[in-house]
């Protein structure tokens, strides 16, 4: 297994080196914005701890990032009129991950609306800035 490396894309977002559009934060976990979300309101929940996937990662810190994905995933069917939640998280990338610092996907679904493809599609900074805005209030 590779060691952690914090040079990726989601520990400069916890360094506040890159941009995000946050949601929540707590001592120990952070929600963001996936900037390509396969479906309105698609978040990712990380570990503030580095852990590069479930398999690195303390049980404890996975729990809790568990315990704030189903927070959201609850606010985000109120505002996203959501009829369900898809929740994904991949581990290495024969496990489909791309971004090598744990995170859990979490995303509303409305019934008959197939996600889009990974990464398919870079969502408008203003349309993420509102929802982003609308979660966050909700999960106040
Ligand atoms: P993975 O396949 O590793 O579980 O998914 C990585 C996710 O990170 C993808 O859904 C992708 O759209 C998202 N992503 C990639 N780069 C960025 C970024 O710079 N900012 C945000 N907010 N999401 C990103």
């Amino acid at each position: 297994m590779p060691a952690y490396d914090p040079n990726n894309i989601f520990a400069k977002i916890l360094r506040g080196e890159l941009p995000c559009f946050k949601v929540y934060e707590d001592d120990k976990a952070f929600a963001f914005l996936d900037i390509m979300p396969r479906a309105p309101g698609h978040t990712l929940v990380i570990p503030k701890a580095p852990a590069r996937n479930i398999l690195d990662c303390p049980a404890d810190d996975l729990a809790h990032v568990a315990k704030v994905a189903q927070k959201i995933a609850k606010a985000s069917v109120g505002v996203f009129g959501a009829d369900g939640v898809t929740v994904q998280q991949f581990n290495e990338g024969a496990g489909g991950q791309v971004v090598f610092h744990l995170h859990v996907h979490v995303i509303p679904r409305k019934a008959g609306v197939m996600m889009k493809p990974p990464a398919s599609e870079k969502e408008k900074p203003e349309v993420l800035a509102e929802q982003a805005k609308k979660l966050a209030a909700a999960l106040a």
